[in-house]
């Protein structure tokens, strides 16, 4: 059985988002479907399993965020502690703590508290066994800026969360799931364990650490009218390769403009 791994943005129930957020009923009904039916591990020990080849439990899943929304404190971090679910969230460090919101945000977000969390925030999870791994600084597509700008990017965010938290970051989301092999390279070089991508499908050992295929949670609540049936098929990374054959049909490249953002992700 293949290892899963499954990434939200946003939890919460409001519908300011540029995204599709996952309502907090929701959130808290799929990691009590995951506690019951699944065994959630974290990312890195799943990894490391992988890397290894050491057997993993059947069902294994990790959860992960990205971005970095302040939701993911406030909304998602109390139900992960309620089922015990470890988790790992991506963080792009130019928006954590200063105020500043993505640019696919901007228009959309009309909440008055931030958007975004604080460091106080991260190392808060962080005491309470929630891993943090790195988005890059700035959320660009890698594949295309510099060579040098992408090890920036890469390495600064690595050593900026982790003078944060204290603790060694070993992971890493491509933004938008935009690499290629030398981002990957750059990405490994830079002392990361392991790198997830938005590829749907799961995880067996002796796939590419670098390059983790990772399955995006976003149907809108309507569809968890049929749960769970809806949030397996979200799970086993059937809804993202039905998405994933839509860009390939209509020509559209998962990770370019407007409609990356809203149904790929950022
Ligand atoms: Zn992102």
């Amino acid at each position: 059985m293949k290892a899963i791994i499954i990434c939200y943005h946003c939890v919460k129930d409001e519908m300011n988002s540029y995204l599709r957020p996952t309502t907090v009923s929701d959130f808290d009904r799929q990691m009590q479907y995951l506690s019951a039916r699944y065994c959630p591990m974290s990312l890195e020990r799943m990894a490391c399993c992988l890397r290894d080849h050491t057997p993993l439990p059947p069902r294994a899943v990790a959860v992960t965020f990205d971005d970095g929304y302040q939701d993911n404190y406030i909304n998602a971090y109390p139900v992960l502690r309620r089922y015990n679910i470890p988790a790992t969230v991506f963080l792009a460090t130019h928006f954590i703590g200063t105020g500043e919101i993505p640019a696919w945000e901007e228009g959309y977000y009309t909440g008055k508290k931030a958007l975004m969390l604080s460091w106080e925030q991260v190392r808060e999870m962080s005491d309470g066994g929630v891993a943090f791994g790195s988005h890059t600084l700035s959320h660009p597509f890698l594949t295309r800026i510099p060579r040098k700008q992408c090890e920036w990017e890469v390495g600064r965010s690595k050593e900026i969360i982790e003078q944060q938290i204290g603790k060694p970051v070993t992971t890493f989301a491509y933004p938008s799931g935009d690499f290629d092999s030398q981002t990957r390279e750059i990405v490994r070089e830079a002392g990361y364990c392991a790198a997830v991508s938005i590829r749907a499908g799961g995880n067996r050992p002796g796939d590419d650490i670098h390059a983790l295929r990772r399955n995006v949670i976003q149907l809108k609540s309507a569809c968890h009218m049929v749960f769970p049936v809806s949030f397996v098929a979200e799970l086993s990374g059937a809804v993202g390769h039905v998405r994933d054959s839509y860009y390939r049909v209509r020509k559209i490249g998962v990770h370019d403009g407007r409609r990356a953002l809203v149904d790929g992700a950022p």
